[in-house]
Order: C-alpha cells, then structure tokens, then sequence
C-alpha cells in the first residue's frame, strides 16, 4: 500500500508516522518551501498525547513543550469563575501539553526524516487536482517556487491534509465558499517572561467576543519562561466576509493590538508590558466551517483542519487531527480495502469531529465565561451567586465528555 498526504501540517505529519508504524508507505507533500516552525502556542490534550507517546515521543515533547498543570477561566476583569487541574494532575494517564507549535512540528518532521528518510517528505508542491481509478488516485501538484513547474503523482489512496482552505475539500464541495467567519480577529504572540503562578497555569479571561488566553509554553530556566498569549475581540459584523487564505497569518503592529490587550486583567500578570516585549505578532482571523456530510469519496479523504475546522476553543484543533490519524492509520492497517478503510474512518471521525465544531460554535467550554459575564457585567462577589457550582461544572466537563477526554472522575 502507498499512500499520498497532502499538507505537513500537524495531521499530515502524524498521519504518516502512524501509517510507517504498520508498515504502510507514505509520502508527504506540502506546499512551502520547507516545513518552518511557524505559528506560536498549542495545547494538545491527554487524549492526543497518548497517540504521540505510542509513537515514543514523549521524551522528546518534555525537551520542547511544558506539561499543564492547572486551567483557570476568569472574567475579563480578572474574577476567577473556574479552576481545574489539567492533564496527569486531573487523573489522566498522559500530560496535556502546551507547546509552541512550531517546535511540535519540527518533533514530528524530525521523527519522520529519521524512521521513512528525508525523501519522504517533499516540499515547494501544491495539490492542485487529482482523478482516481479503480487501482488508485493521480495527484497532480505545482511546483510553488515558479508556479510553472508541476508533478504527478501516484498512489493507492490520497489523504488531504492540507488545512483549512483544502484543496480536496473544494474538490468534492466546490460551491462552499469561504469559511465562515463571526467577525472575530486573533492575535498571537510570545515573549520571554518572569515565570507566573507556579510556571505551568494557563488562564481564559473573557468570553466569546473578547477574550484573553495566556500559557507558558516552554519549562522555566532562571526564572523566566516563554510564555504565549492570544488576544480575540470582535472587529467586524459576522456579515462580513473573511480575509483571504494569503493574509491569514500575517503580521500585526503592536501600536494594533495594544488598545485591545489592555482591555483585560489577569491578577500578577502585566499584559501590556507582555504584548511590548513579544516578538513579532500574528493576526488570524477565527474562522471554521459546517459539518460536512460526506469526507471519503473512493480512495481520497479528508483529515484534520481540511476535515473539520473548529474555533480554537477548548484546545482540540490539533488533539482531533492526531485522533483522526491514529484512526485512519489502524483502518488501513486492518481494512482488506483501501476503499472500506476510507470509508470506516469517516463514519467513526466525522460524527464526533462535527460535535465538537458545533459546540466551539457556542464557546466550547469557555462558554462558562460567556454565561458568567451575560449574568454579572460588572463585578460579583461570590460566582457561586451568579451561576451555581454544578451550573458551571455541567458546561466544562460536558465539553471534556464530548471531546472524549473526560477523566474516569468526570464522566
Ligand atoms: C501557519 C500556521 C500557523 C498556525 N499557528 C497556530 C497557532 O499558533 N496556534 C494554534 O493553536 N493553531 C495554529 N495553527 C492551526 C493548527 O496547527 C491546526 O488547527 C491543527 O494543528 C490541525 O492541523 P492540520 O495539519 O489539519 O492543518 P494545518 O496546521 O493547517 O496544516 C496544513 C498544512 O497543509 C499545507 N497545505 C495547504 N494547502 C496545501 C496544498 N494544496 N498542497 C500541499 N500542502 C498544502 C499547509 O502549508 C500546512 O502545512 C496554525 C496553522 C498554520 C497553517
């Protein structure tokens, strides 16, 4: 069996370690010149990180990310409405981890170059179309560099996992348009900063339309720790249409996103001081698409963000594409067809990939913040008066249930 993956992204690589791991060939081609450590912080969620460790990176993501420690959801003015603890101090039997996302890209790129060789990754292609056969799938690929140079190539199956803007995706669904944007732009930055708390906390302050996110993505090392922040307000009517798949990621001016950052409050953090000291800042906007009906046609599929783009709420962007690979990978292994593995993938990932952008929709888990602040805009006492214990608890762990990664406690 050969298998083509487009994109190197987190659910391209990991795909194509877990189908080496059966003795499955892969291929991965992507569209940049080189697989950079682009982006800035991630969570990934025990449930994934077990699927990472079965691969025996474990040791490896100690050396670059930071093992969470505990979750705590504040209003935008800094009142704590929920803590948790996270990962093995929660019950679970693997760490969360926070990670800047480039380096757990370069854990998984440097993984495969060392077990399938450097040639199994090519870069500077663009999938740019495909047609299938009852042998296998033709992929056709443009050379990025010049935009005149293209490639063919073969293989028994063809998985897209080639983001948010899929090519396959547009393939199969060619009327879907842009995806659809609710007006809210993301910044993201890092900087080098004293440690918080104890060093391994992250918090959420604010709901849905302004929102806060600061964790520490790296161990501590004389005091100081890489520590990333996301900062998310509501610029524009969600009529409006979203920016165009080149500008997604480019860089904001600090003079930008200062007037928004001090609308928040996190107790002994600085933030204004943290945005001046990050290096550069990147601006995305939060996007997602509808559940699709259908991601398997023949031997071509769809995985991860090409799959089911989902707010970033909740952290399971990159959790649901590892579990989508870990998926897909033991299918091919154990499918007498490629065809039937495809198919079977798609009916075990898609009704609980669709759940879980639904419920983003909503806030995800965060939404415990939007129910808190629509009930008390201004200061509260004691939350328990706002919103009940059990209120709030039933909305966290629902999400964690949903996203299949309650532990034995919560569910
Ligand atoms: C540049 C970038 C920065 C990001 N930064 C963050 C971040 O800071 N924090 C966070 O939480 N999430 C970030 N994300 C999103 C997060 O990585 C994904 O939601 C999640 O990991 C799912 O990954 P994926 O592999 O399905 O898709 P992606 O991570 O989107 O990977 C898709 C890959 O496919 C490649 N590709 C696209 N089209 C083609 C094509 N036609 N042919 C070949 N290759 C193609 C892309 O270049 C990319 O490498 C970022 C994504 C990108 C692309």
């Amino acid at each position: 069996m050969s298998v083509l993956i487009a994109g190197a992204g987190i659910g391209g690589l990991t795909t194509a370690l877990m189908l080496h791991a059966h003795g499955i060939k892969a291929t991965v081609v992507e569209q940049a010149a080189e697989v950079r450590e682009v982006g800035v912080g991630i969570n990934t969620l025990p449930h994934s990180i077990a699927e990472l460790a079965e691969l025996g990176l474990l040791a490896r993501l100690d050396e670059v990310g930071l093992r969470t420690r505990e979750l705590r959801y504040l209003t935008r003015n800094g009142q704590e409405i929920w803590r948790e603890p996270r990962g093995l101090h929660a019950g679970h039997e693997y760490p969360q981890f926070s990670i800047h996302r480039g380096r757990l890209l370069k854990v998984l790129f440097d993984a495969v170059v060392e077990r399938m060789g450097r040639e199994a990754v090519l870069t500077g292609l663009r999938l740019s179309g495909f047609i299938q056969d009852d042998a296998g799938v033709t992929a056709h690929f443009v050379d990025t560099a010049d935009g005149l140079g293209s490639r063919t190539m073969r293989g028994e199956v063809l998985i897209c996992a080639d983001g948010i803007h899929s090519v396959g995706r547009r393939r199969f669904y060619p009327d879907e348009g842009v995806p659809s944007w609710a007006g809210v732009v993301m910044w993201r930055g890092a900087a080098e900063w004293p440690v918080w708390e104890d060093g391994e906390t992250m918090a959420i302050a604010g709901g849905l339309g302004a929102k806060l996110v600061i964790y520490p993505i790296a161990p501590a090392r004389d005091g100081r720790q890489l520590m990333n922040w996301v900062v998310n307000v509501r610029v524009a009517d969600a009529s409006v249409s979203p920016p165009p798949p080149e500008s997604w990621s480019k860089q904001a001016s600090l003079a930008k996103v200062l007037p928004y950052a001090r609308r928040f409050h996190v107790p002994g953090m600085d933030l204004e001081a943290l945005v001046r000291a990050s290096g550069p800042i990147f601006e995305y906007p939060m996007a997602d698409r509808d559940p699709l009906p259908r991601w398997t046609h023949g031997r071509v599929t769809l995985l991860g963000d090409a799959a089911h783009p989902m707010y970033p709420v909740g952290s399971n962007g990159a959790a649901q594409a590892i579990l989508d690979a870990r998926c897909l990978a033991d299918e091919m292994a154990a499918a007498e067809h490629p065809r039937e593995a495809l198919y079977r993938y798609e009916q075990d990932r898609l009704p609980k990939t669709a759940e879980v952008v639904r419920t983003n929709r909503l806030g995800g888990p965060e939404r415990v913040i939007d129910e808190v602040e629509k009930l008390s805009p201004r200061r509260f006492e004691n939350v328990d008066d706002v919103l009940g214990y059990e209120a709030r608890k039933a909305i966290v762990k629902g999400y964690a249930k949903m996203a299949g990664f309650a532990t034995k406690e919560d569910a």
